[in-house]
């Protein structure tokens, strides 16, 4: 996707040079990152005969949008495993009646059956209810999604000096890691806390230079306060751009505080990507709203 250049007034301060890649512009609600991962492992699906793709993510997952568009699309049947067995009773929300109108069908599970998705047990459950069905990870993250998540970068892009984005199960980064050019470094920006994601990064990868840039998750997954919520506004207002609370709003926080603490080398080039995620922003200001914080624009 193509580059467009970001005129904040910090960047200007600190001759740097600012840009970011639209990859949610892919798609209308998939988030391009999302789009990336389901790529090859849809191939794979087809190939192999599976039956369909079994996955799993919250109510308001970007993961679970894209996935049931995705598959619609490829002509794939899909299941959602929702955590959360109280939301059958409740009317759907927008992420889950967009994923029930692209066919995917949902089934809610407890909280505890949720945590343990993974297990051996659980797996021959997945198995047994939805006989031929391909389980893919929760946010989608494999071998498979990192290849995709590979070909984000075109070959123009080697002139970068850095290239930043946001990461959850990380995924996504280690595709950039592993299609960055020679003396790129790359550089993360948790949407969470916790300590896995370095593992996890390093299994996927097979070298490359990388750093996880942990003081800007805001608290936590999903968790925003009114400091993120101006910048995501002001930044729409100065450049047009959207960015969504969960991740890119996080991640460009990030890189707008390193860049006033000097922390990059004036003239750098830096590439951050856009991975979309705006499906998200109708549910965030319903929550919003609700605790009498400004909306997001
Ligand atoms: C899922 C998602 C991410 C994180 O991707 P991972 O590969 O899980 O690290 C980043 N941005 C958006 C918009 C996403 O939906």
């Amino acid at each position: 996707m193509h580059n467009q250049p970001i005129h904040l007034e910090v960047f200007q301060r600190h001759d740097l040079k600012v840009f970011l890649k639209r990859e949610d512009q892919i798609h209308p609600v998939v988030s391009g990152n999302k789009y990336r991962k389901l790529k090859y492992n849809l191939q794979h699906v087809k190939a192999q005969g599976y039956k369909g793709v079994l996955t799993f993510g919250g109510a308001f997952s970007n993961h679970i949008a894209a996935t049931a568009f995705a598959c619609n699309e490829a002509g794939v049947p899909c299941v959602g495993v929702i955590r959360g067995e109280e939301l059958e009773r409740q009317p759907l929300n927008e992420t889950l009646g967009r994923a029930r109108d692209q066919h995917m069908i949902l089934h809610f599970v407890s909280r505890e059956d949720y945590r343990n998705k993974m297990t051996p047990e659980m797996i021959a459950r997945w198995e047994e209810t939805f006989p031929g069905y391909y389980v893919l990870p929760e946010g989608g993250t494999n071998t498979l999604a990192v290849k995709g998540c590979a070909e984000i970068l075109d070959p123009e892009d080697a002139a970068f000096d850095v290239v930043c984005t946001a990461v959850g199960t990380g995924g996504t980064m280690a595709g950039l890691i592993e299609g960055a050019a020679e003396g790129q470094k790359v550089l993360g920006f948790p949407a969470l806390k916790g300590d896995f994601l370095k593992h996890e990064i390093a299994r996927l990868t097979t070298g490359g230079d990388w750093d996880l840039i942990t003081d800007y998750h805001f608290g936590g997954y999903a968790k925003v306060d009114r400091s993120l919520i101006d910048f995501i506004n002001i930044f729409k207002q100065k450049t047009g751009i959207p960015l969504d609370p969960v991740y890119t709003g996080k991640m460009m926080y990030g890189i707008a505080a390193l860049a006033e603490k000097g922390y990059f080398e004036p003239e750098t080039r830096i590439l951050a990507i856009h991975t979309g995620g705006l499906q998200g922003v109708k549910g965030m200001n319903e929550f919003l709203k609700r605790k009498k914080l400004p909306l997001i624009q």
